[in-house]
């Protein structure tokens, strides 16, 4: 008992030089640390920090050591600036933070080097004891990684709560949602798969541009299957701090998996699935980076086990996805959410005018005609305007006046944002789409042609034909290449043979053309002038995207014979899709007015159409 009250003079002195060796330390790591941080964020005297917050202008607040780190409240979607400020001795900031509803976390000590933790853990400046002991008495300590008060912010909709969402609500993506008709048989019955042995997706990425529905599918599909709905939009995890973004992910996934079966819902997976190879915003790609980590693992985690949490995620921007989400056991499944045609309008018009009253001379089938390349949010906008414009003219119900004058104001704004065909370049568009497809179809190597469209898509193209390989080719012979290259032009051939002239739309195409000719002579020693020789020095396989233009030194006739036998080849190609255009001129008038009616062809109508265009020397003869 005596022992205890021993002083121990010796081991006293050790500590009191630690401190002092550490201390200088912290005064030199004070010098050099503000500067590892990322980019530059702007300074501001503690007091503007203190009165913004009294003036309730910050939402969030992250307390270091050495720097305080805010972000005011921003505008709309767009998120506030984020700013930095040098703590003073304050022990009543907690309490003003927590007065004023700003969401707080005290950083935890670094985890890269001994430092930094060192640091934070043995000299901490009295406010972040403030903090750290503010955390403590709330909570008896926080979730290890971030000591936060924002926990997840994931919004939980159950079904009954609000007006349930179902697939009605949605329409024009007829596609979408039978395949997420799938997922909610996973979600109701999931006994039926497992007792085979099958492995329920964890991961369903929706994939489409911006207003096409995907936030409401992911709702419809909870509410179809009555199954709890935890939405978190991916911007709402990229925090400030290393690690308070990790942490959401963890808490997320827990609270979730009490509630199993449900519904994990990730708007805009790209705020944090970007992938690693790219340049981050704040501070660095760390915390993102460990927000990713975090959803990889957790996805990865609840795999073999009995509760069924599906993860659906939506992107605008697929391509700039980290790799290690698509791969399978995460988002393996991914669902095409597109713009709708024609018919998909009109489908989408009824729904939002169901709770708008409609004059008798409403002509929705009209309207859907008139908006090409709208999306679900578009129309919606739309009928939303059309009555205000009728309320707004003393009427009592919507007339198709009020459509038409609604639509070129939402048209006006649109413009800007994507575009808008109007009637001469849907025209244009139609013949070049079934100019592609009918060259495409005599030709061997691209595969069948399986749709042609004019919805417009993305920003670039305006229409597609989409052609889908029969079989896996690796190997393409020549003739089989030149094919390609004539479907390429194809499109341009329809519009010389309709028009006379060509429009900036077909430059995409004879670039490709061009591209795939050139690799023919100096890649893949197809020339008969040149002979089997590769030019090219970069090994491309032509699956791949690289246009590695890195040709071997070759003299100045063999130059000029590449780009001979280029021409020739590229020539050739251009005449015999001319000629097959030419030899089958009513089915290309067919075919478009066909197209410009329904805007999408495919299937067996399409097969139909395609079985008829005749090849040229039959007809020559
Ligand atoms: P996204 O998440 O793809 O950007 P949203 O699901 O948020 O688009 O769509 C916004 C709104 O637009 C929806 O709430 C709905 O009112 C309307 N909307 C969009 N697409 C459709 C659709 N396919 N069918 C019906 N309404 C739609
Ligand atoms: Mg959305
Ligand atoms: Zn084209």
């Amino acid at each position: 008992m005596a022992i205890k009250d021993q002083p121990q003079p010796p081991r006293f002195r050790l500590i009191s030089n630690v401190l002092l060796l550490l201390s200088s330390l912290f005064v030199l790591a004070n010098i050099f640390l503000p500067n590892l941080f990322g980019p530059q964020i702007p300074q501001v005297p503690y007091s503007l920090f203190v009165h913004q917050v009294q003036e309730q202008d910050v939402v969030r607040a992250s307390v270091g050591q050495n720097e305080i780190r805010y972000q005011l409240k921003g505008e709309g979607d767009t998120p506030g600036q984020v700013l930095s400020t040098t703590p003073i001795f304050d022990l009543d900031l907690p309490k003003l933070l927590q007065e004023k509803g700003v969401e707080f976390a005290a950083t935890p000590p670094s985890k890269n080097g001994w430092i930094g933790s060192v640091l934070s853990w043995v000299i901490p400046p009295l406010i972040f004891v403030a903090i750290f002991q503010f955390f403590m008495n709330r909570q008896g300590g926080g979730p290890q990684g971030a000591l936060s008060i924002g926990k997840s912010k994931a919004k939980v909709y159950v079904e009954g709560e609000s007006a349930k969402i179902t697939f009605a609500d949605v329409a024009g993506v007829e596609e979408a949602k039978t395949e997420l008709v799938e997922v909610v048989e996973f979600l109701k019955t999931p006994d039926k798969f497992t007792a085979i042995g099958a492995r329920i997706p964890k991961g369903v990425l929706l994939v489409g541009p911006p207003g096409t529905g995907k936030t409401l599918l992911a709702k419809a599909v909870a509410g179809e299957a009555g199954v709890p709905f935890f939405s978190i939009s991916g911007s709402e995890f990229v925090e400030l701090f290393v690690g308070v973004g990790s942490a959401r992910v963890r808490d997320l996934f827990e609270q979730a998996k009490k509630q199993a079966p449900c519904i994990i819902f990730i708007d805009e997976l790209d705020a944090i699935g970007k992938s690693r190879s790219t340049g981050g915003m704040y501070g660095g790609n760390d915390e993102r980076e460990q927000t990713l980590n975090q959803l990889l693992t957790e996805m990865d985690g609840f795999a073999a086990g009995n509760t069924t949490v599906i993860v659906l995620a939506a992107t605008n921007r697929p391509e700039s996805l980290d790799a290690a989400l698509l791969r399978p056991g995460r988002f393996d499944r991914q669902v095409l959410v597109d713009r709708p045609d024609l018919s998909g309008r009109e489908a989408i018009l009824n729904i939002h005018s169901q709770t708008v009253k409609l004059g008798p001379d409403i002509d929705l089938k009209a309207i859907a005609t008139r908006t090409p390349g709208f999306s679900g949010a578009d129309l919606a906008n739309l009928v939303n305007e059309a009555a205000l414009l009728a309320a707004r003219n003393k009427r009592l119900a919507v007339a198709q006046e009020d459509f038409l004058e609604a639509f070129e104001r939402v048209v006006a704004g649109l413009e800007k944002k994507s575009r808008v065909l109007n009637e001469k370049e849907k025209k244009i568009v139609a013949y070049h789409e079934v100019g592609h497809a009918m060259v495409g179809a005599l030709m061997t190597g691209g595969g069948e042609v399986a749709k042609i469209s004019i919805v417009p898509r993305g920003m670039a193209a305006l229409g597609y034909t989409l052609q889908l390989p029969t079989e896996d080719r690796f190997l393409l012979d020549e003739s089989e290449l030149r094919g390609q290259i004539a479907t390429l032009l194809g499109g341009r051939s329809a519009e010389e043979v309709v028009f006379g002239s060509i429009t900036t739309g077909a430059s995409n195409d004879l670039q490709k053309a061009t591209d795939l000719a050139e690799r023919m002579v100096t890649t893949y020693g197809m020339s008969k002038v040149l002979g089997p020789l590769a030019y090219d020095r970069s090994q491309q396989s032509f699956l791949g995207d690289g246009m590695g233009n890195a040709r071997r030194a070759v003299s100045a006739q063999t130059a000029e014979a590449i780009d001979q036998e280029v021409k020739e080849i590229v020539e050739t190609a251009h005449t015999q899709a001319l000629d097959i255009l030419k030899a089958n001129r009513e089915l290309l008038e067919t075919i478009t007015s066909q197209l410009l009616e329904t805007e999408v062809i495919e299937g067996e109508k399409l097969h139909e159409f395609l079985t008829q265009v005749k090849p040229v020397d039959k007809v020559v003869a």
